[in-house]
């Protein structure tokens, strides 16, 4: 069903598109291109990537090599990520009034502990709100926390999630536990990394516990009977080094200068292989590029294609590359961040901006062959629009059907047959098609923000919050070490 709908929609569009630029780039996307290949040869041989690791170093190779062979003119950009982390393995053993082994995984930034572990009582402490650590008192202190969640079911659960986990570990941290488990919000023993909310500041010991096993904890405290934890968590830590992001580009022939970025992260979390976050989207880049360059397009302004790094630790990559390209700034255009995955594109987030939106509508309106999409104009932290936004410079992200990216957000199972292969390469299409609009219609005009509209759009809208669920971004923007 879904193949046949794709195909009419390739001969719809090539009967009633008035633009042969943009309906040649969107036909050759939509027929036969290596995108499939790419993705698998990303996450199946390299596999997941986070940075700092080797699969992430291959991974920067291989992207290049990529716009290399299709003829882009490609560079692998340095800058320097704030400290490494990787976790070579973690696992608990539960004694007291029951005996088992639960699954557990370390959260990004975690402690880690002495090779024979860390042993502690494990208490209940509910959901972790302000009320269940008044509860807990005396209790929390040097006891393993058990967290209880909700099941993840959708992309707002996940919003909550990330916002809920400031509290909790904030009310940990005043505590003084030993350490803290969080019950995996996904069912099936499924396991899932998130950052600790203090980044690399973070001291205490956290890790995620299957469901399942952390459900059968709880039970067994909750009728009034002990449990004790042993964790060990055994990662690799260091200071500063080096990682790259790799910029592709192909040059503007009327407005050199001014600058369309559309892009996606190389790095992923290592439990799975980054495939809807975010290896499908790196393929997209990939793809685009080539068939611009295949099909001999030649935009008015320059399009850059980002493949970023060190996003998942901190956005660090594209940050790196506002303050590398802070001088051409003005000149951007348009910096478009395509990360939530292979669900069908529904339109965009314009980023609070009514001169995007508006800018964005129109384009839209012209790709109705494409589909029927609505825009969104809402500022969203959490992917590399974040420093584009808080440097003024007008942003989008895709925004997609969600599909099944929450439930395996992050998690062992985003894997390469979750990906929506279809819809992938209907959303490579769109993507193009309004990136070459933005680079090719001399209209357009969107200028940077001062920082005083930028504060006023934080102002007027959560991003404060936002930013806040990433702590370590929220004090970098006040103290003026992030965004201009
Ligand atoms: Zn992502």
């Amino acid at each position: 069903m879904r193949k046949f709908i794709l195909i009419s929609f390739t001969f719809i569009w090539v009967l009633s598109a008035q633009n042969s630029e943009i309906d040649k780039l969107v036909k050759g996307l939509l027929g036969d291109t290596p995108i499939e290949e790419d993705l698998k040869e990303l996450c199946d041989i390299i596999g997941g990537r986070p940075t700092g690791s080797i699969a992430n170093i291959l991974s920067i190779d291989w992207g290049l090599e990529k716009f290399q062979k299709a003829g882009v003119s490609v560079s692998k950009e340095a800058f320097t990520m704030p400290g490494l982390w990787l976790e070579n393995e973690s696992s608990a053993k539960i004694s007291g009034a029951a005996e088992f082994d639960p699954r557990v995984v370390a959260l990004t930034f975690s402690k880690g502990t002495h090779r024979t572990g860390l042993r502690g009582n494990l208490v209940d402490g509910g959901h972790g709100t302000m009320d269940d650590f008044a509860r807990l008192g005396e209790n929390a202190k040097g006891n393993f926390v058990l967290v209880e969640t909700d099941e993840l079911l959708d992309i707002d659960g996940l919003f909550k999630e990330y916002a809920d986990a400031v509290l909790i570990e904030d009310l940990a941290y005043k505590a003084g536990v030993k350490g803290l488990v969080y019950m995996s919000s996904r069912p099936m023993r499924l396991l899932y990394r998130h950052n600790a909310s203090r980044s690399f500041e973070n001291s205490l010991p956290m890790v995620v516990m299957a469901r399942e096993d952390a459900k059968r904890c709880l039970r067994i405290l909750r009728n009034d009977k002990s449990l004790s934890l042993l964790v060990k968590i055994n990662i690799r830590e260091g200071g500063p080094y080096k990682s790259y992001n790799v910029i592709g580009e192909i040059k503007g022939s009327e407005r050199p200068d001014e600058v369309v970025i559309i892009g996606a992260h190389l790095d992923s979390w290592g439990l799975g292989t980054g495939a809807n976050d975010n290896g499908c989207n790196v393929a997209m880049m990939i793809d685009i590029a080539r068939q611009m360059i295949k099909l001999d397009i030649k935009p008015k302004r320059t399009i850059r294609f980002a493949l970023w790094n060190g996003e998942e630790l901190g956005l660090y990559g594209s940050m790196a590359y506002t303050e590398k390209y802070e001088s051409q700034l003005d000149n951007h255009v348009m910096a478009m961040s395509v990360d939530i995955g292979s669900g069908p594109i529904t339109g965009f987030f314009t980023g609070g901006r009514p001169d995007v939106l508006d800018a964005t509508n129109k384009i839209m309106n012209s790709l109705t062959d494409l589909g029927m999409f609505t825009n969104i104009d809402i500022p969203l932290v959490g992917t590399d629009n974040f420093d584009f936004m808080m440097h003024g410079v007008g942003n989008l992200i895709a925004n997609h059907e969600p599909a099944n990216y929450a439930p395996n957000y992050h998690a062992e199972s985003d894997t390469y047959d979750k990906v929506n292969l279809q819809a992938l390469k209907h959303n490579s299409a769109i993507v193009a098609a309004v990136t070459l609009i933005y680079a090719n219609d001399l209209n357009i005009d969107i200028p940077r923000q001062s920082r005083q509209d930028i504060e006023k759009l934080v102002e007027s809208t959560d991003l404060e919050q936002q930013m806040k669920s990433m702590m370590g971004i929220w004090y970098q923007w006040i103290e003026g070490k992030r965004g201009r």
